[in-house]
């Protein structure tokens, strides 16, 4: 069998640093990246013929563990009946009910292929119903690569230090206000100057992509108040947080019991159940804007595939309040051992949570981090030993400090307690860690 060694050597002949996506690079942690064969349950398998636990679940689609059998048994089926079709299918309106049923206010759905594609819609579509161009977004927030979102996009850009990226004209740059998050004075002064010109506020429901920031309490009903006052739209990025902080994201642990509901939806990642699936949602007022009834334009020769709506259905319907309450449990059992592991080490750290979602913040226990400058404030150094020396003990982490980190319903006490081992090791290694000259 090719090693990975061999498989990434090959690979950056191939594609731009070997990769189909940045991240996947290791840049910030260094290092060959394992080249992955094979996933099942908890479990991730190396072209080396390693083992890891899965602590990215593929960036949050693998909810219920990699392979699970109804979401395989259910692709089966549908690539039996054809892999597309290019006209509408019954499935379509099966997926979209599944995801009405559990989020307030989602009248009309359209289904995509990205996350990318869905946020990049929903905001020509705020553009095109509120006839206003501005776009307020969060600095640290990720949207998808968008060029208008790209500005202080968190994860991928800060891993690399990049304060944006090229190839953006200043044009379209000048269309997005870039706010600070968690500062509701920051927003009450954007909207008194620039009001009646802002179409849309786009938010990640819970950042997760400048590690995990904890929107404080009131934060996103805030936005919602605030653009409904001033005629513009809030426009709730559920891509990542969308099934896995709570049955309803996270807007079901803060929207459903506050009472609001965003005018915009964006969901993607655990909604494919692994395949190319994604879809924003919400009043239908708003999104009868889009073609065919409306004057904004959208289409998709891909978009609802037959295959990615089964394994998304079959993904939902398996997606129980059990499993929320295993992943929750592990979560927080997981949370609990990293702080021991970091606090024997004698590592300063924070845990960010947002639900069941979690990052650790190393050099951050006095104030926590609370948005971007202060994710970006970190001992960031601290986190490729730490990373590394998981990895060495079979435990995939995200290769990023300002990732989440991803539990699945099919992590059992014997993944858990395999985590558990590593982190002592770890915490070590994070502890002697020297900033690079
Ligand atoms: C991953 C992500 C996206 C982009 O989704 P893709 O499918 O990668 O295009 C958008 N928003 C958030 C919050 C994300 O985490």
């Amino acid at each position: 069998m090719t090693s990975s060694a061999e498989l990434f050597a090959t690979a950056q002949k191939l594609m731009p640093g070997g990769v189909n996506s940045p991240v996947r690079a290791f840049g910030s942690v260094g290092g060959v990246p394992p080249f992955m064969v094979g996933a099942k349950g908890p479990y991730l398998h190396d072209a080396d013929g390693n083992d890891y636990v899965d602590l990215v679940c593929s960036w949050g689609p693998a909810l219920l563990g990699h392979a699970h059998p109804a979401i395989q048994d259910a692709v089966h089926a549908a690539v039996d009946r054809g892999l597309s079709f290019g006209a509408s299918t019954p499935d379509e309106g099966k997926l979209a009910q599944l995801v009405m049923d559990r989020f307030g206010g989602v009248e009309r759905m359209r289904m995509v292929s990205t996350g990318t594609e869905a946020t990049m819609t929903a905001v020509r579509l705020a553009r095109g119903y509120t006839g206003r161009d501005l776009i307020v977004k969060f600095a640290g927030c990720y949207h998808g690569h968008l060029d208008g979102l790209l500005a202080a996009a968190g994860s991928g850009l800060a891993t690399l230090s990049l304060p944006g990226s090229a190839g953006v004209t200043a044009a379209t740059a000048a269309e997005t206000l870039v706010l600070p998050y968690n500062d509701p004075e920051a927003i009450t002064a954007a909207f008194a100057r620039h009001g009646d010109k802002i179409a849309a506020v786009i938010t990640e429901s819970a950042p997760c992509n400048m590690g995990v920031v904890t929107p404080e309490a009131g934060f996103n009903k805030f936005l919602s108040e605030t653009t409904t006052a001033h005629g513009s739209l809030l426009i709730l990025d559920e891509v990542l947080t969308g099934f896995r902080a709570s049955d309803a994201g996270y807007w079901g642990l803060t929207g459903r019991t506050e009472g609001w509901v965003p005018d915009l939806y964006t969901f993607g990642k655990v909604i494919g159940g692994g395949l190319p699936a994604a879809a924003l949602g919400g009043r239908a007022e708003v999104m009868d804007y889009l073609a065919p009834l409306g004057p904004v334009y959208q289409a998709g020769t891909l978009s609802g595939n037959p295959v990615a709506m089964a394994a998304g259905i079959a993904q939902l319907s398996h997606a129980t309040d059990e499993v929320y309450a295993h992943i929750d449990e592990k979560s927080l059992a997981l949370q609990g051992a990293l702080a021991d592991a970091l606090t024997a080490a004698g590592v300063d750290y924070s845990i960010q949570v947002a639900g069941n979602l979690f990052s650790v913040a190393f050099g951050t226990s006095e104030h926590g981090v609370h948005n971007y400058a202060q994710a970006q404030g970190q001992e960031a150094y601290r986190y490729a030993p730490f990373f590394h020396q998981m990895l060495d003990s079979g435990v995939y982490l995200p290769p990023s400090v300002f990732e989440a980190w991803f539990i699945s319903s099919a992590h059992d006490d014997a993944a858990m307690n395999k985590i558990f081992d590593a982190l002592p090791g770890a915490a070590r290694a994070a502890a002697s860690a020297v900033p690079s000259a």
